[in-house]
């Protein structure tokens, strides 16, 4: 506790050194003898009220919170795999597209998207788990990432895919 580094007649909020004896921080409303907060007694602490579970406190919690699967050795393997099916789909269906099979060259890209959808899934909810299945698990600020995930591969696929349509 950082109450123990200081002298007990000294305040830890707003380090005022008061005379021995001294029960409480007039200008914090500290208990110098507990260490108390007497100010936010009764009333919501703003440090510890609300608090979310979910709520990230550092970069490495955002990724653990966000990204289970990224610490999980088998739902980063199986990502891995659904991120090769879905680059194969894609190359697959770009050669299509160059060989003007468009139909079919949409529904392989299609294929593709729903690989990685489920890799990313993996990723999310941390465990293997079907793609329909894992995004009810998805919770708050996941919908994000894979919306963001997800979006991202389509909008480059198209892209390149802009430019191998023929006129
Ligand atoms: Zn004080």
């Amino acid at each position: 506790m950082s109450v123990d580094s200081n002298p007990p007649n000294t305040c830890w909020k707003c380090h005022k050194t008061y005379p021995v004896g001294t029960k409480i921080c007039i200008t914090c409303g500290v208990d110098l003898t507990t260490g108390e907060d007497l100010a936010f007694k009764g009333k919501p602490n703003p440090d510890q009220d609300e608090v979310d579970p979910y709520r990230p406190r550092s970069a490495r919690d955002w990724f653990t919170m966000s990204l289970p699967g990224l610490f999980q050795p088998m739902t980063l393997v199986g990502f891995f795999g659904m991120a090769g099916i879905f680059v194969v789909l894609e190359m697959l269906a770009m050669m299509m597209l160059s060989g003007h099979i468009i139909l079919t060259a949409v529904v392989v890209a299609a294929v593709g998207l729903i690989a990685w959808a489920q890799g990313i899934v993996f990723l999310l909810v941390g465990h293997f788990t079907l793609l329909h299945e894992g995004l009810t698990e998805i919770r708050g600020s996941q919908w994000h990432i894979f919306i963001v995930l997800t979006v991202a591969p389509v909008a480059i696929f198209m892209t390149i895919a802009g430019t191998q349509v023929p006129s």
